[in-house]
């Protein structure tokens, strides 16, 4: 990743931080590898992820070893291994960086993209998941994610589930002929997985089979209306789907993902949802959690095209031998004091040095000729108003006096 993207990378990420931390969560990072057990008992064995698109090797010891492929697992083993999981206090952290999947690259889909994500563990209430959810659409709208839609749905716990997954195998098994060999194969293995098939065939099938929502137990019904309630109140927009499942297995009861607009096929942009009974499985206590991740990548092309901020504030022209000592000193000082300062090489015309620093953009220009030097002074030209100010160089001074002088004048940042 070259800049520009790199800088609006950079620029995203610190926001999302921002957002992070004015909701109280600390950040955590974990290793790029993990034990390949780990996804494999989290995500779920009959996943896409942990079935196709994970980067194992085996380590010289012969034990397997995976790039992880989402961020929910190592924060949840991390948590528990450091023994943070059985607090009173609920657990709330985020992470953010690299995550490895080898699905098919197109737009949007890479095999090393970047999620930003955040966990709340330790909480069941339907007030967590609202903030969750609310946290996430924070984000995006603090990166500047346009036309964003929050889609939601329950996924049933271990009460009311394995009902429902059994009518959606019969279902699947009635109607065989209409699924692609994909979902033929799905229907015992994992048949939630049905619902979110993107084959036209699957579609049209599935749209005739039962719904989770004639399924939920009284406590998850109570408790998704709950957190429909909380987020309905303080405004925060949203449609329930009850196709809406999500690739991962260990969520239970909320679901939720977020689409952008005009992003294509790829469209997901963050998702997440609760998932208790992923600690315990972890070897942790019996504690709720619930979380979500944000695909950087995605969100950025959400967000469109923004100009880049990557300009010098000031750009320093040696004209002559003499001049180029003082000028690198001069740069040198600007820089220490934290202003962003491109140092011309010497040997070129005043003329095409002013072009440089127009095409770089530079707030301003500071020539250094030998005869400026001489007269102890040199000139500060402000590239934005087309204005010459003349500075006083103390001959001797060095750099820093220079620097001073452009500071004083109030050009700098101004
Ligand atoms: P998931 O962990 O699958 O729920 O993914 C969460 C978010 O990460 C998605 O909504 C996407 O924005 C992003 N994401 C997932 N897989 C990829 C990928 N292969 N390339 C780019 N972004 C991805």
């Amino acid at each position: 990743m070259l800049p520009p993207a790199s800088e609006r990378f950079t620029a995203v990420e610190s926001r999302l931080r921002e957002v992070m931390e004015a909701y109280n969560y600390a950040e955590v990072r974990t290793p790029i590898a993990e034990r390949t057990e780990l996804f494999a008992r989290s995500i779920g064995e009959t996943t896409d992820i942990v079935e196709k698109e994970m980067y194992t090797f085996d380590d010289r010891d012969g034990s397997s070893l995976t790039l992880r492929p989402e961020g929910t697992a190592s924060v949840v083993r991390a948590a528990v291994e450091a023994g943070l999981a059985q607090r009173d206090q609920a657990l709330k952290l985020y992470y953010l960086g690299p995550m490895f999947r080898r699905e098919r690259p197109q737009k949007g889909r890479y095999r090393q993209f970047h999620q930003v994500g955040a966990e709340l563990i330790g909480r069941d209430d339907p007030m967590a998941d609202a903030e969750m959810i609310a946290l996430l659409m924070d984000c995006l709208e603090a990166a500047g994610a346009k036309d964003v839609e929050l889609v939601l749905n329950s996924l049933g716990d271990r009460a009311c589930r394995p009902p429902y997954r059994a009518a959606l195998a019969d279902y699947g098994r009635a109607h065989q002929d209409g699924l692609c060999p994909n979902c033929r194969l799905r229907i015992d293995r994992n048949p939630l997985r049905l619902l979110d098939c993107k084959e036209e065939d699957c579609r049209r099938t599935m749209a005739g089979a039962p719904s989770i929502s004639e399924y939920l137990c009284d406590e998850c019904r109570a408790h998704f209306a709950e957190v429909q309630r909380v987020l309905a109140a303080s405004g925060v927009r949203f449609t329930t789907s009850a196709r809406l499942v999500r690739g991962l297995d260990y969520y239970v009861r909320t679901a939720f993902e977020v689409l952008g607009g005009g992003l294509g096929a790829q469209n997901a942009v963050g998702g997440g949802g609760r998932y208790d009974g992923l600690v315990a499985a972890l070897g942790g206590p019996p504690v709720a959690g619930v979380g979500f991740a944000v695909g950087l990548e995605r969100v950025i092309m959400a967000a469109g095209e923004t100009a880049s901020d990557h300009h010098p504030e000031v750009f320093v022209i040696p004209l002559g031998e003499g001049a180029s000592l003082a000028a690198f000193e001069l740069a040198r000082s600007l820089r220490r004091t934290g202003v962003r300062c491109e140092l011309e090489a010497g040997g070129r015309s005043i003329k095409s040095a002013m072009r440089r620093a127009d095409k770089l953009g530079a707030r301003y220009a500071v020539i250094l000729g030998d005869e400026e030097l001489q007269a102890g002074r040199a000139t500060l030209r402000d590239m934005r108003r087309q204005a010459d100010h003349r500075l006083a160089l103390r001959l001797g001074g060095g750099g820093s006096e220079l620097a001073e002088a452009i500071r004083e004048l109030g050009a700098v940042g101004g």
